[in-house]
């Protein structure tokens, strides 16, 4: 055991210690414990019970963890933080199974809300459906001539639009694929069938009146509860923009729950880099200084930029995202946004974007010179095989959302065939090849729930239950490495390793205590794991009803 602040042990005492835990730290230096001390927003010591026990003084609160498994506070590498706390008092579409399910919640909603208030979110899964075919506007018109809707699939890279949100937005026959985007229309007239593509969708996001801070507010207080209930006690939110000050309001507030690193949009990239901020600005609850990119569009929309055409839609390889237009651009944004000491952060899903953003990337730290920068790839779903070694070599980190796999591998291989599927969520080739790996969930895209994302990444068990064994088990890793990418990983992914994402004195005491030993239990149980108790900078911040 090691007591950081003070020397005189006896008349020192801790605010707050866990004792009787089955502590895994996920430090190499002391990977076992049973307790753990923390002193204000601090750990300040790990060891046996009976050592801890020692810092108790009357205003100690001790916590009895009987037992259970106690974790470092997880650390979700991607998230769309505020789109997720609206969505939790928007329509919920994510399990509706058919599309008279679809439409009979977005009907049900819409008679709930005042005339004219739109209805957005949703995360609505066509391919759940029976022959998976995109909803049109036909479907929800009748029920919603008076409230414009515009609900995005679950992946946010395709959104259904009704007939008044169309209007509102000034989208007709005549209106003209933008660039990165499509508008999905009849074959015969033309007509839009309200399915908005990947850059099609900012022409009904330009028409829907943007949220108050009030309400913005009481989103970001919504999300950040959820996150504690789950054990999320980080966040990298890859849309923040203009959101900073909504979480610096909760945090003035002392409601903050969440550590919240704050990533601003890659094309905007001079705007942060006016100011002088450089990557991992802030403090340890609040940070900024990351940018993010885009270059493609998802799988589930066919938008995704591949090599060879989709099996299902051979006429389309995908499409890269706006941001790539003109070519050129994006090299250029990278260059100076490395240039300002900004971390660059880009999605790409299919093989071909992961080429792409891996060689610009390549390049420019060839011009620009070494450095710690810490590129990442958001996603980097689909590789080829000789791609996978150049994470580890140029220190690019693979910021992966596991649950991604059980999801998509329902219908991935009707999709790209099952050669490119061998090296599609490729965390074990990853890990092997020496990648550093960040794990998150991309929530609203998938649920926030860590303890689902490390079952998916451990069984590669799809969600229709069709692969027991797990859907390109190759891939699969185990419970250790997916906690660590959940952890440290993406720790590392922000600078913060030195901060958190261990338990180990001086760190952040960020801590939670799991219902069961997922190290131990059945890798197949390890999704029905809850979260108990959830420790924040110190704080107790959620409780379980029944430890
Ligand atoms: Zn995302």
């Amino acid at each position: 055991m090691s007591i950081s602040p003070g020397d005189n042990e006896k008349s020192f005492s801790a605010d707050l210690v866990v004792v009787n835990g089955t502590v895994h730290t996920m430090d190499p230096a002391q990977p076992a414990a049973e307790a753990i001390a923390i002193c204000r927003n601090r750990i300040i010591a790990v060891g046996a019970t009976s050592e801890i026990q020692k810092l108790i003084g009357p205003s100690t609160r001790v916590i009895d963890a009987k037992g259970r498994l106690v974790l470092p506070g997880f650390n979700d590498a991607h998230v769309h933080f505020m789109s997720g706390g609206f969505q939790l008092s928007s329509v919920d579409l994510r399990d509706a199974n058919t599309p008279q399910e679809f439409a009979q919640r977005v009907g049900q909603f819409a008679r709930k809300l005042p005339e004219g208030k739109w209805i957005t979110g949703g995360d609505w899964d066509h391919e759940r459906w029976p022959g998976a075919q995109l909803p049109t506007k036909e479907l929800i018109d009748k029920e919603t001539s008076k409230t414009p809707v515009f609900v995005n699939r679950l992946d946010g890279h395709m959104a259904l639009a009704n007939s008044l949100a169309l209007k509102l937005a000034g989208v007709t026959r005549d209106t003209k694929d933008p660039p990165g985007g499509v508008i999905v229309r009849y074959p015969k007239s033309g007509e839009p069938t309200g399915i908005l593509k990947d850059a099609a969708q900012n022409f009904v996001f330009k028409a829907i009146p943007p949220p108050s801070f009030e309400e913005k507010l009481s989103a970001a207080r919504a999300a950040s509860n959820h996150a504690a209930s789950l054990g999320v006690t980080s966040v990298q939110d890859m849309s923040a923009a203009e959101d900073v000050g909504v979480y610096q309001t909760l945090l003035d507030h002392g409601e903050l729950k969440t550590r919240i690193n704050a990533v601003w949009p890659l094309p905007r990239w001079q705007e942060l880099a006016r100011t002088g901020v450089r990557a991992h600005f802030g403090g340890a609850m609040l940070r900024t200084g990351g940018l993010k990119g885009f270059a493609d569009g998802s799988l589930g929309s066919t938008t995704a930029l591949f090599f060879k055409p989709y099996l299902d839609a051979p006429n389309t390889s995908g499409i890269p995202a706006d941001e790539m237009f003109p070519e050129g651009a994006m090299l250029e944004r990278v260059r100076g946004a490395d240039r300002a000491g900004l971390q660059v952060i880009i999605h790409a899903i299919g093989d071909r974007a992961n080429d792409t953003i891996l060689s610009i990337y390549e390049q420019v730290e060839k011009e620009n010179g070494e450095r710690d920068r810490r590129f990442r790839i958001e996603h980097a779903q689909h590789l080829r095989p000789q791609d996978i070694p150049r994470f580890a070599r140029d220190k690019v980190i693979a910021s992966m959302q596991p649950y991604h796999a059980i999801d998509d591998g329902r219908w991935a291989e009707k999709r790209i065939g099952s050669e490119r599927a061998k090296t599609t969520y490729a965390f074990r080739s990853l890990l092997d090849s020496g990648a550093k790996l960040a794990f998150g969930t991309d929530w609203t895209v998938a649920p926030l729930d860590p303890l689902l994302s490390i079952f998916a990444a451990v069984t590669r068990r799809t969600l229709d239950e069709k692969h027991p064994e797990g859907w390109i088990p190759e891939q699969k890793i185990s419970v250790e490495e997916a906690v660590r990418a959940y952890t440290t990983g993406s720790a590392f992914a922000e600078f913060q390793e030195k901060e958190k994402g261990t338990l180990a004195p001086g760190k952040l005491a960020d801590v939670v205590i799991v219902s069961d030993d997922i190290f131990k239990t059945d890798p197949n149980e390890v999704g029905k794991a809850k979260v108990l108790m959830t420790i924040v900078d110190g704080r107790v911040l959620y409780e379980k009803a029944q430890m």
